[in-house]
């Protein structure tokens, strides 16, 4: 039996089927040029945004499809599936990004950002991390003082994807005194700002497409209406709600990035042979497969009853946490015993599983930890 997601469509069906043969044909015969470069061009982010792949949850007044938050889900199983270089910086931009501007933004604010970021002119990114505060997020030091009639920011932030590319950027800043309560987001848009400055494109072990970097703030001027929701002191708040979308984007992947692994083991395993039979007829490799097709598939159940919940507006933290922290360590997991079946070709860099278990490593850290995912789970007990 074939199972169907419940938020599938058929018109749906449609638009992934027309996204997918972009994906492969457009997208894919650049991704190793892009983990080169370590970034995409430019150039892909336009045609996303012409296929309306990019913020298709947001209302066509602002640019996007008017759909729901299943084109988002969609979208992101299809890049993981088809060109995963691409994943971690349009689920940044459109699954995060254009949220906090579509949900605290004023009128003025999303007339202003939304449409560019749906037709790709303008990349997005958020910057919360900073060298001395990662989990911790209430120890922001970045700090967004009045001087005049604009906001003056100064600090540093850290490991911020799209960071190279962004023309605009969701700083957390304190506005007020220390904790939680002192946290505002303000939107840089970067162009032409003095007090702007891209640091280093940060070397990592893997997503070798995606830029992440170091920014920095000395004495950048942002206008007062560039403050997102209208009332200093909202960013920790804001942050807490939009996580959740956060963290199951990341578990969707996950999901989409397993299945993927199992296909492409399972096709390897019937063409390889050892001992005069096929790898997938020894039992160890056939039954490491059933296992791992088994966990995948509860990933899918449990991921797109999440969706269902989001889509209804009732995807709470705690549920949200379980879907990142679980997919997450399972994907990891799939993708090293996937890389294991492969023999030696599996740490090969021209066999995908290479690079998916590299790949699937930082999933247990970004978005919130695991561990601060289970803290979040752990006080619902
Ligand atoms: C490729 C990449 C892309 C990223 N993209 C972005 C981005 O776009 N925007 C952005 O703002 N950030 C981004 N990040 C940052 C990421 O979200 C942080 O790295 C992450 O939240 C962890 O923070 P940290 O690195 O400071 O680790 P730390 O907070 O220093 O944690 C170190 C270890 O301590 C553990 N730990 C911390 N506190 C606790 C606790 N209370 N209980 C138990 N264990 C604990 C953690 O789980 C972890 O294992 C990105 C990071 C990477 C690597």
């Amino acid at each position: 039996m074939t199972y169907r997601s419940s938020w599938m469509t058929e018109e749906l069906d449609v638009f992934r089927d027309q996204f997918r043969k972009f994906l492969a044909k457009d997208l894919a015969p650049h991704a190793e040029t892009w983990r080169k470069q370590k970034m995409v061009d430019r150039s892909a982010w336009r045609a996303l945004g012409e296929m309306g792949a990019l913020l298709p949850s947001v209302p066509e007044a602002y640019g996007g499809l008017g759909a729901s938050f299943a084109y988002d889900a969609a979208v992101i199983e299809d890049i993981e599936s088809v060109v995963p270089e691409v994943t971690t910086g349009v689920s940044v931009h459109s699954g995060i990004v254009a949220h906090y501007i579509l949900n605290y933004g004023s009128e003025e604010q999303k007339r202003r950002w939304l449409p560019k970021m749906a037709s790709g002119e303008f990349v997005g990114a958020i910057a919360m991390t900073e060298p001395g505060t990662g989990s911790d997020l209430q120890g922001v030091r970045t700090t967004a003082r009045k001087q005049g009639n604009n906001y003056v920011i100064n600090g540093q932030k850290t490991f911020i994807t799209n960071g190279q590319a962004a023309d605009l950027v969701i700083v957390v800043a304190r506005t007020g005194g220390p904790g939680a309560k002192g946290l505002s987001l303000i939107v840089v848009e970067t162009a032409d700002n003095d007090g702007f400055r891209r640091g280093r494109n940060l070397d990592k072990i893997g997503l070798n497409a995606s830029d992440t970097s170091e920014l920095f703030f000395d004495n950048a001027v942002v206008p007062p209406e560039n403050l997102l929701g209208g009332e200093e002191g909202s960013g920790f708040v804001q942050l807490m709600q939009q996580l959740p979308q956060e963290r199951l984007l990341l578990a969707i992947g996950a999901v989409a990035s397993m299945e993927r692994a199992i296909k492409l083991t399972a096709d390897y395993t019937k063409e390889r042979k050892a001992f005069g039979q096929p790898i997938i007829e020894f039992q160890n490799t056939a039954f490491t497969l059933a296992e791992r097709k088994t966990e995948a598939t509860i990933a899918r159940v449990f991921v797109d009853w999440c969706i269902e919940r989001l889509i209804a507006g009732e995807l709470d933290t705690v549920t949200a946490s379980m879907a990142k922290w679980w997919c997450s360590q399972k994907q990891v997991e799939t993708a090293d015993e996937c890389l294991q079946l492969h023999g030696g070709y599996g740490y090969m860099q021209e066999y995908p599983i290479s690079r998916m278990f590299v790949d699937a490593r930082i999933q247990k850290i970004y978005g919130g930890t695991n561990e601060i995912m289970k803290l979040l789970i752990a006080r619902s007990l």
